[in-house]
């Protein structure tokens, strides 16, 4: 009989599947997905110490952890509703109905994507599709390609293309609109931007960052930044050059770009056509909430923790009875951190079983967290700690309904 199912095979799912075994309980884990991993299965990037971050060796490693425990791990069973009973969860899966007494979600999060002129033709996708085919299916995705959209995975990505031996010409903006908002805007852009200089290789960007200290300097730079812009990898960035249409025949034959001032403004005139035989789009992530919806969990509105999360607090729990979250359903992160959420999770988990020896495992599991988010290499957003300190005090005023 299973104590717990776990929806989603991902560093959160997977660490919380191990905790929970750990502690003698039986746990099932469910993905849609063919194998287990989640999104670690694309990862490959090179850590500040020249190490490198393998998410695929980790997939293994975590999976073969949890089956050693006698964690069952099921692929290829999507969950699409889940209902309260009066001992649990009734999940409904495509391969039937599951009675639980505890449910954890650890879906993970969605893609965003930029709707562009054009953007429906053979070789334009998402730049975790390109990210799946490159280092998952092993498919390579084309031989010269443009990513629209600056960001913290648009770069990473870029980085496994390349290392993959697939040509990047550039990373430039969307064309800033109502739809594109921060992303199309080279002052935020730029500001995010500094955020991840540690992970350029060159030691001259790296310190022009630091020496960046003020809004004022941030615009002064912007200014006299040319719009070939920096390079990381010897990849163009060029935060003053925006994508305008895509085009093609019967298949993308290039993007049509044009320079923009510091706010984001075309400099008319300016339009150029560069050839490309595939275009990423790379417009953000979200956290993927369907069956906490579903499950009738209370949300709040969180743009530095990617959108609409499920109410949870530090242990995990969220208001609904026997209903935990891990990972990046609870906001956009970095696999490290989701891991290390997700043994919280357990271990919650096996406490409420009256499982958990001492209180105090759970407590320094909390703290990692912390530690783990403070140290990431890779982040998301500049105010994530800002966005769990409010969601953990909402969920304190809902519970004591103040
Ligand atoms: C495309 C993409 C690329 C990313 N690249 C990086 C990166 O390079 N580095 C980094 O640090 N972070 C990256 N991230 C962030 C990433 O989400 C975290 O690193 C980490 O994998 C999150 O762990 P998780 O366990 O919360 O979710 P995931 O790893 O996303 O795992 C969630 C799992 O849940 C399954 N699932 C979802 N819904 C259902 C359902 N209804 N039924 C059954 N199964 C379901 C999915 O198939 C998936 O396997 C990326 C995210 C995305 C979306």
């Amino acid at each position: 009989m299973t104590d717990v199912l776990i929806v989603g095979a991902g560093p959160a799912g997977l660490s919380a599947g191990i905790a929970c075994a750990q502690h003698g309980l039986q746990v099932n884990i469910l993905d849609e997905f063919t194998l287990p991993g989640g999104r670690l299965l694309g990862q490959l990037h090179e850590e500040p110490d020249g190490s490198w971050w393998n998410g695929m060796a980790e997939a293994k490693r975590l999976v073969e952890q949890a089956k050693n425990l006698g964690v069952h791990i099921d692929c290829g069973v999507s969950v699409y509703d889940v209902a309260k009973t009066e001992t649990g969860w009734r999940v409904s899966t495509t391969r039937g109905i599951i009675e639980v007494p505890k449910l954890l979600l650890a879906t993970g999060a969605a893609e965003t994507t930029i709707p562009l002129p054009d953007w429906t033709l053979p070789g334009v996708m998402s730049i975790g599709a390109a990210q799946v085919m490159t280092n998952v299916q092993r498919v390579k995705v084309g031989n010269r390609g443009i990513v629209i959209g600056v960001n913290v995975l648009s770069l990473a990505i870029a980085r496994e293309l390349q290392l993959a031996g697939i040509h990047v010409d550039r990373i430039v903006l969307p064309a800033r609109n109502l739809l594109t908002k921060d992303s199309g805007n080279p002052e935020k852009v730029m500001q995010s931007m500094l955020r991840l200089a540690h992970l350029a290789p060159s030691t001259f960007i790296r310190l022009g960052s630091k020496l960046i200290k003020s809004e004022a300097m941030l615009k002064l730079a912007l200014s006299f930044l040319p719009s070939s812009g920096i390079r990381m990898w010897g990849i163009p960035i060029q935060v003053k050059v925006a994508a305008l249409e895509i085009f093609g025949d019967k298949q993308v034959e290039g993007v049509k770009i044009v320079k923009v001032n510091t706010k984001g403004e075309p400099v008319l005139g300016t339009e150029k056509v560069i050839p490309a035989d595939f275009v990423c789009i790379a417009g953000g992530l979200s956290p993927l909430v369907e069956l906490a919806a579903v499950a009738g969990c209370p949300f709040a509105y969180l743009p530095e923790l990617g959108g609409h999360i499920p109410l949870h607090n530090e242990r995990m729990q969220t208001p609904v009875a026997g209903l935990y979250v891990a990972g990046n359903i609870t906001g956009i992160e970095s696999a490290k951190v989701a891991a290390a959420q997700g043994t919280v999770a357990g271990l919650s988990i096996a406490d409420e079983f009256g499982k958990l020896p001492e209180k105090k495992l759970l407590q320094t599991a909390m703290k990692k967290v912390e530690v783990v988010r403070e140290h990431a290499v890779i982040q998301f957003d500049p105010y994530i700690e800002k966005g769990r300190r409010t969601i953990s005090s909402m969920y304190a005023q809902q519970n004591t309904g103040a």
